[in-house]
């Protein structure tokens, strides 16, 4: 079922009207709480603007790292407010509370070309159990409700599922929007060839996601550290490459089912450990030495692996081919993210998912070359598992007009 999202409103329902907006501001910090990376503000601009020249009155929650319901100086949205107010051209008003008296007088007398910021609301001991008590205070401050944290849909918290129990409209915004577009249609219907990338540390946290995506795809990747666990599955030495012992049988099952449809890589970068990069070289699969481990696909794989992305249609792709935080091991990463920035030139379409995977491709400088990147780690893994988010299933639907 279709979710009603901020389009969906009528000037009516939009004009004079206070938005509450639950956005995902959940940026990295440094240690002078500095913002080092301001996608995530970025990405909930379009939602914003649109309501600001709808006549809406944004009040925006969001939540700030793990500040576990206490108020914590380190995870203040205020340098969020700062850098919001650089990026959109309405006056930000920031209030240090959230459920307040004072945060009710703010909203109510927000005027037109405002937005209103309120503080962290996982200082709220109520947001991550979902306190309906909560939900309702928070609901007193909107009109109407917003979601665009895709970042956060899969928590049922009060200010992700639960306010929207008791404030209607509840309507997507305009990122939430476009993530469950891109992440739906590559699972729904896919232009073929679909080719699926997936790597990383663990296949424990993915077998989910696997198990959903061999049905779909034409071919499924594997890179990262996941690779040895298939193959040690397969009876190969992996040396001291990270294998999860207890995942072998099921990854053995894995590729039984999935025939030619899974492809592991041919060849890996290895080294006696991380610290002995100097030492990387690349070894065929069958030759891995018992006292190095694998950080990265080897070239050779690095090249058919971008082959294949080449010749797809579409591509999703989530966790990286090696430890790419450390180079040499950033080459196979670097290889898939290139192919793909390439096959987004010749008309495919290509979505990356993972926190790290989106670290990378924005490392790379080929985040804008991408049809979609993820703003949602988590979620993006969840909702590829097939699974509801509740963020989302609390919406009003589209036909429930
Ligand atoms: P994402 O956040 O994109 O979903 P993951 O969190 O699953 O990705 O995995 C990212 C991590 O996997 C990175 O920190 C990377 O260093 C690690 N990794 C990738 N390949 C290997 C490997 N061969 N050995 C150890 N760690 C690896
Ligand atoms: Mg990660």
């Amino acid at each position: 079922m279709r979710k009603k999202t901020v389009r969906d409103l009528s000037d009516e329902q939009l004009r004079g009207k206070r938005a509450l907006v639950r956005t995902d501001f959940n940026v990295p910090l440094d240690e002078n709480c500095d913002i080092t990376d301001d996608t995530r503000i970025r990405a909930a601009l379009p939602t914003l603007n649109f309501l600001l020249e709808h006549g809406a009155r944004p009040v925006v929650l969001s939540h700030l790292g793990r500040p576990k319901g206490k108020a914590t100086l380190k995870y203040s949205l205020q340098p969020v407010a700062k850098r919001l107010a650089d990026l959109v051209k309405a006056k930000v008003l920031f209030v240090e509370s959230t459920d307040t008296d004072e945060a009710m007088k703010a909203s109510a007398e927000l005027g037109e070309n405002e937005i209103l910021l309120l503080e962290n609301t996982r200082f709220l001991g109520g947001e991550e159990t979902n306190d309906p008590r909560l939900a309702r205070a928070l609901a007193e401050l909107g009109d109407f409700f917003v979601n665009d944290a895709f970042g956060a849909a899969h928590r049922a918290h009060a200010s992700t599922a639960g306010v929207a129990g008791h404030l209607h409209p509840a309507v997507a915004g305009l990122l939430m929007e476009r993530e469950l577009d891109f992440l739906g249609n590559a699972l729904a219907n896919p232009k073929r060839p679909f080719v699926s990338i997936l790597g990383g540390a663990k296949i424990s946290g993915k077998i989910d996601v696997i198990q959903q995506l061999i049905e779909k795809v034409d071919a499924l990747l594997i890179g990262g550290a996941m690779a040895c666990t298939f193959f040690r599955a397969m009876g190969l030495e992996t040396g001291r490459s990270l294998v999860e012992e207890d995942k072998v049988e099921m990854a053995r099952g894995l590729l039984d089912r999935a025939g030619t449809r899974i492809i592991l890589p041919h060849d890996a970068t290895v080294a006696p450990s991380l610290e002995d990069a100097a030492k990387a070289h690349a070894v065929s699969r069958n030759g891995i030495p018992a006292d190095e481990a694998m950080f990265d696909v080897g070239p050779q794989t690095a090249e058919s692996y971008g082959r294949a992305v080449a010749s797809a249609k579409t591509v999703l792709w989530n966790g990286p081919m090696g430890v790419f935080e450390t180079p040499p091991f950033d080459k196979g990463t670097l290889a898939v993210a290139k192919a793909m920035a390439e096959a987004t030139g010749l008309g495919a379409t290509t979505i990356v998912g993972g926190g790290d995977s989106a670290a990378a491709v924005t490392q790379a400088g080929l985040a804008d070359k991408m049809s979609h990147v993820s703003t949602g780690g988590g979620a993006s893994l969840e909702f590829l598992e097939g699974k509801k988010l509740p963020g989302v299933e609390a919406l009003d639907d589209l036909a429930a007009a």
